[in-house]
């Protein structure tokens, strides 16, 4: 990728997540995924990891 904007760069990554399970990308805050309230949307798992930043 040429353009490394620390803008796009946090638009992309800030507060995303990736299900453990499906690998389903979900947008919500670090909070919710910590309290459990947040729910796949494909699989129904509860079970997420931070997305891999580069
Ligand atoms: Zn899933």
């Amino acid at each position: 990728m040429a353009t490394k904007l620390p803008a796009a760069q946090a638009r992309l990554y800030h507060n995303i997540f990736v299900c453990k399970h499906c690998k389903t990308k979900i947008r919500a805050e670090p909070r919710k995924i910590l309290e459990g309230k947040i729910k796949c949307r494909k699989c129904g798992k509860r079970v997420f990891r931070p997305i891999k930043k580069r």
